[in-house]
């Protein structure tokens, strides 16, 4: 019926949720490293190929930790990712910051922690330089315009307020060099949640084309060009993974032709993928609470949109597994909702599924990436725990659940007896 599998038994399933109470998000290690290590083969031929964990797709330091033991180094955009990266022994180097309308606090973060910096902007050099000082190697974002169509996630990059144009990436790499900065790369991403590998292949192309003309024109070399994040997953049945042989080859076709064939090699190639790395390889378990008949039937879950809020967001579609009822007929139809006051609190609206009841665990799939993540506190909502299923079948808990007292951290109830009205 469905090409989307759980990676552990019915039995095993029941036990987990015998010591821990739904909703959780629960990570899949061993996927996990599979999937690494096969991105890191994938592009083997390159000496240098380094991929950089988005963290914001799944800020967890043991995910972190075990990303960095496959090689990882961390993508950052905020200084409580910084301090994170920190907090797991990935610094300098392993972390590449890239950040838009950056605050001075975190280019110095940054800069102290010796991470790679990848500017959003042409102004940003001299601010840079005035809040920490420049880095040796520095970095800057491009934005390809009207030359590159985006997707529904990031939109036209002419829209996009992210990266320089053409013309400021000239600029932005002389007024560097003439500064003294030794060591360059580059950096673009357009597009998010791909599933097309040709899509990386002219990102790659575009960029290195960038760096034959750029050096030429400036005297300058580049170590390192980053084609970003933005690998796809098939959140749908149907949908196939994206074929990372083609990606990779296509890349390496365009880098022998167009970095070696005019001297500016060797250079490291790097990625940022979040959702490709983590994405397939989480699971939203809950329970059905409710089951509602009005003018259609609705299967009410004790999680919501604060744990899982792509539906709601982007209309996106995330697969529903219910256990027990995998042979079922699937042949009633819901809306699967949380408990949130907003309409749009639903996790699949118009779904074949089972016949539900009050009771039943479903999965929510591809929820490994952000997921937990976008998670939010409306309407007193608390965040759910995280499980790290390891490689030996045993479950970790990597994040207890949110507490009424973590909500109300932030206010001092003390001082409201002594606030006149
Ligand atoms: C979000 C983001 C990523 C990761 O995107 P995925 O689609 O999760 O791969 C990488 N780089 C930057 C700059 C981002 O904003």
């Amino acid at each position: 019926m469905s090409s989307k599998t759980l990676p552990l038994t019915g039995e095993m399933l029941a036990a987990i949720l015998e010591k821990h109470p739904t909703p959780f998000h629960l990570y899949d290690e061993a996927a996990i490293r599979r999937n690494a290590r096969a991105l890191t083969e994938a592009f083997s031929w390159n000496r240098g190929f380094k991929e950089y964990f988005a963290v914001k797709a799944a800020p967890n330091p043991y995910l972190l930790k075990l990303l960095a033991k496959e090689g990882f180094g961390a993508d950052c955009s905020s200084l409580p990712e910084l301090v994170l990266a920190e907090k797991v022994g990935v610094v300098g180097e392993d972390i590449m910051f890239t950040s838009n309308d950056t605050p001075p606090e975190e280019f110095q973060k940054a800069k102290e922690l010796g991470a790679i910096i990848n500017l959003d902007d042409v102004s940003h050099i001299p601010f840079l330089e005035a809040c920490a000082g420049l880095p040796e190697t520095i970095c800057f974002r491009y934005n390809p315009g009207p030359l590159k169509k985006g997707n529904v996630i990031i939109g036209h990059p002419e829209e996009a307020k992210y990266g320089f144009t053409r013309e400021q990436l000239f600029e932005g790499y002389r007024t560097l060099r003439d500064k003294g900065v030794k060591r360059f790369g580059i950096h673009a991403m357009v597009a998010s949640n791909e599933l097309d590998p040709m899509y990386f292949v002219e990102t790659a192309e575009i960029l290195f084309s960038l760096v034959v003309e750029i050096s030429r024109e400036l005297g300058i070399r580049f170590d390192y060009v980053n084609i970003g994040g933005g690998l796809g997953i098939p959140y749908r049945p149907e949908e196939e993974p994206v074929d990372l042989q083609v990606v990779s080859q296509g890349i390496r076709g365009r880098y022998e032709e167009i970095i070696e064939g005019n001297g500016c090699g060797p250079i490291d190639l790097y990625m940022e993928c979040g959702r490709h790395i983590t994405g397939p390889y989480g699971y939203l378990v809950a329970r059905v609470r409710h089951i509602k008949k009005t003018y259609k039937n609705f299967a009410g879950l004790d999680a919501c949109m604060a744990d899982l809020m792509r539906p709601a967001m982007y209309g996106a579609y995330h697969h529903i597994t219910v256990i027990g009822k995998q042979e079922a007929p699937h042949d009633v139809m819901y809306d699967v909702t949380g408990s949130l006051c907003e309409n749009n609190d639903k996790f699949a609206i118009d779904r074949k599924l089972p016949e539900l009841e009050s009771g039943d665990v479903v999965v929510i799939h591809d929820s490994g990436a952000h997921g937990h993540a976008m998670g939010f506190n409306y309407n007193g909502k608390l965040r759910s725990a995280e499980l790290l299923l390891r490689e030996d079948g045993t479950v970790e808990q990597i994040r207890r659940a949110e507490t009424v007292e973590d909500h109300f951290a932030t206010l001092d109830f003390d001082r409201l007896e002594g606030f006149s009205v």
